[in-house]
């Protein structure tokens, strides 16, 4: 590999800059970085790559806590290729470069009657990485955020454009819909979005026993129910949430903070609003406020086995780690086909749990791993987790199938880093 400096680059091409992630946990400088401004310009930086034998690692927004982004090569930066190429309106489909946020896209596409199907907790993610970790919202019916793409381009190893689809490349879409960036550099993504609906919201905090007791109940009567568990009395400020809700409980810990989302057509009329309620477009109602202040795992428990997983979580906090404050947020996820998907082919359950950014906390994530392993949960990838190549083996029934992709499509490992290369070389 190549680190000479003061060689000449082509253009595109400056030298690498400090970077580091959204949480402050890592940092890194490349030794190139790449700010393309169109699609020749990936390719070029890759085929330069390619000839100089270095690696290639995309950063979006770095919201992500494992080390995927960071690479002794080339960083590229979609911070310039950042807008919507072409709407749809009759099929309510949306091409978009890999730049684009999801709260801008979110937003840009309510002028044009649309809506995405369901969104995460934050929008200010790229819509690419959150496609590319298998980011999701919550809902029993809502599949990750990865099954609304129906195309993408992608520079591969060789520097060729691969046009993918959803109807035509099967297998291979598959592998590609939760990929890490370990496939190729994605340029552009089509989603299929629906028309645009606002969002009715409830918040309201109950009983732990009572929540768990009228859970399915309660996943049946809205379209996105979803809770986080507050193990002490402070533990609602550790992620802002709103002090101001109606209480179905007298206790002040071990509640549940309940949120339902009901969709409502936008030509529906508003309804009255009671105390923790919200009417609005749902570009507005999904994104939440978080402070970078925690360091967190999450893992899908399949959907039938998440109450037994849950009450052994909240017996592990209350019993070993009663100091610890962070909420535990449990939200269901839809079934879906992506082969590195957590959800890849059966309902779960995402189970977070979060710690300070102190050293400690890895005692609580890694006690929590333990159990939930036993329940052969799958992780969230953007999120810090202690997996194994074995381990990847036994969770992903289409674990070898991806990692056959993978090796067709960049035998050199030029899309592997340090993190990644031990789980999927
Ligand atoms: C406060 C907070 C709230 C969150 N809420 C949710 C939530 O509600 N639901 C949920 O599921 N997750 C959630 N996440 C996780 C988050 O959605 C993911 O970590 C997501 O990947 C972050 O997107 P990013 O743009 O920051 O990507 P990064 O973290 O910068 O990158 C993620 C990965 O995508 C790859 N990548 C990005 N763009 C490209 C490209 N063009 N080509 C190839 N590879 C690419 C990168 O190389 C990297 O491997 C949350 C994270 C935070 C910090």
């Amino acid at each position: 590999m190549t680190n000479d400096r003061t060689k000449p680059q082509p253009p595109g091409l400056r030298p690498g800059e400090l970077w580091w992630n959204w949480f402050g946990e890592f940092y890194f400088t490349p030794a190139r970085l790449a700010r393309p401004r169109e699609e020749n310009d990936v390719v070029e930086a890759v085929r330069y790559a390619a000839h100089e034998g270095m690696p290639v690692r995309v950063s979006a927004r770095g919201h992500s806590n494992p080390q995927m982004v960071p690479t002794p090569g080339i960083q590229v930066d979609f911070a310039e290729m950042d807008r919507i190429i072409s709407v749809d309106r009759d099929k309510f489909q949306v091409t978009v470069q890999p730049g684009i946020t999801v709260g801008s896209l979110s937003r840009q596409l309510r002028d044009y009657g649309m809506s995405l199907n369901n969104q995460g907790d934050i929008d200010t993610q790229t819509i690419v990485g959150a496609i590319a970790t298998g980011t999701h919202g919550a809902g029993v019916t809502l599949p990750a955020i990865s099954s609304q793409m129906i195309a993408a381009r992608v520079v591969t190893a060789s520097g060729e454009i691969l046009d993918l689809s959803e109807k035509k490349d099967g297998d291979l879409f598959r592998a590609f819909r939760c990929s890490l960036g370990l496939l190729g550099v994605t340029i552009s993504v089509t989603l299929q979005a629906v028309p645009s609906y606002n969002i009715h919201k409830r918040s309201w905090n109950a009983d732990s026993d009572a929540c768990i007791a009228d859970l399915h109940g309660l996943l049946e009567r809205h379209r996105t129910f979803w809770f986080f568990w507050l193990p002490t009395q402070a533990s609602a400020d550790f992620y802002v949430l709103p002090p101001d809700i109606p209480d179905q409980t007298s206790r002040g810990h071990d509640i549940c903070h309940m949120r339902s989302y009901d969709a409502v057509p936008v030509d529906h009329p508003a309804p009255e609003l009671g105390a923790g309620e919200v009417f609005d477009h749902s570009s507005v109602v999904y994104p939440n406020t978080y402070l970078p202040n925690f360091r967190e795992i999450e893992y899908a428990v399949p959907f039938g086995r998440f109450e037994e997983a849950f009450e052994e979580i909240r017996h592990l906090r209350m019993t070993r780690y009663p100091d610890e404050h962070f909420p535990v947020e449990c939200r269901p996820v839809l079934a879906d086909d992506s082969m590195l998907s957590a959800y890849a082919g059966r309902d779960g359950y995402a189970l977070s749990i979060s710690g300070s950014l102190d050293a400690s906390t890895w005692d609580l994530l890694k006690a929590c791993d333990a159990i939930l392993d036993r329940y052969d949960a799958r992780p969230h990838w953007g999120k810090h987790h202690f997996m194994t190549a074995e381990r990847l083996e036994r969770i992903y029934p289409e674990y070898d199938a991806f990692r056959r992709f993978r090796r067709e499509l960049d035998p050199k490992g030029m899309f592997l880093n340090q993190h990644l290369t031990p789980l999927f070389a």
